[in-house]
């Protein structure tokens, strides 16, 4: 996202009470002690979440990248194959001038679908294919209760006015009228009771013998 929804975003996390380093990659974990390339922090718990990488398929592994995700060309087509397609997390379009490809996101993902099958559509007609390129309509994230960024191609902004923006986007996401309006009521609710949405344990469970 744009350094504007960076800088907004460490500001919002800063409030939360959130420490952060920045510029730091966890090196080794034994279970006690996480070795960082600023620091060592002592801790039991160590929560993971710094991306994934795709599930190779065997017999490919001259079209994979780095994040072992499949090389395609414009057209979605996988390098060295000519009647192989990956599209979505498991592809990258890898050019010269970008190496990383698009981003893992669903709107990638499922333009990429729409782009493919009339590419697939055109070869059955013998017609040319049509190269991919990502429509970027924003990127917008929630970092907690009225804190979010929103970066359109026409206008940035953040604070609580973000936050309805992409609680309001995800409703509209949602399939069948129905499933909104329940989805709205228990945001509703859980707004109005300043619920969390995370719940800990705190109190020993009796676990019943036998
Ligand atoms: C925690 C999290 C939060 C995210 N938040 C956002 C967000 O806010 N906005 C956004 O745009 N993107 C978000 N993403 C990314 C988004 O989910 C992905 O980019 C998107 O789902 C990619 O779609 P896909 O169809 O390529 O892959 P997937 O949605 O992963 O679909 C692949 C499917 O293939 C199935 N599969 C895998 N291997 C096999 C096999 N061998 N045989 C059969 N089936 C198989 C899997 O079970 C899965 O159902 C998020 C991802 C994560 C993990």
């Amino acid at each position: 996202m744009s350094d504007n929804a960076s800088s907004k975003s460490y500001k919002f996390l800063k409030k939360l009470g959130v420490n952060i380093w920045l510029k730091t990659t966890v090196k080794d974990y034994d279970g006690s002690i996480a070795v960082t390339s600023a620091t060592n922090f002592n801790t039991k718990t160590l929560i993971w979440s710094a991306g994934v990488m795709g599930s190779p398929i065997s017999n490919m592994d001259k079209s994979l990248n780095r994040g072992k995700r499949v090389i395609t060309d414009q057209y979605n087509k996988v390098k060295g194959y000519e009647d192989v397609f990956a599209i979505g997390d498991v592809a990258c379009i890898e050019s010269e001038a970008d190496k990383r490809g698009y981003l893992m996101l669903a709107s990638v993902a499922g333009q990429q679908g729409e782009h493919l099958a009339k590419n697939l559509n055109a070869i059955a007609n013998k017609k040319k294919m049509k190269a991919f390129v990502y429509n970027d309509r924003g990127t917008m994230a929630t970092i907690g209760r009225n804190k979010a960024v929103v970066d359109l191609p026409f206008l940035k902004f953040s604070g609580i006015i973000a936050w309805f923006t992409w609680m309001f986007l995800h409703l509209m996401l949602l399939v069948d009228f129905r499933n909104r309006l329940v989805v709205l009521l228990n945001w509703s609710w859980s707004y109005l009771r300043n619920d969390k949405g995370l719940r800990l344990v705190i109190r020993k469970v009796k676990r019943k013998e036998g």
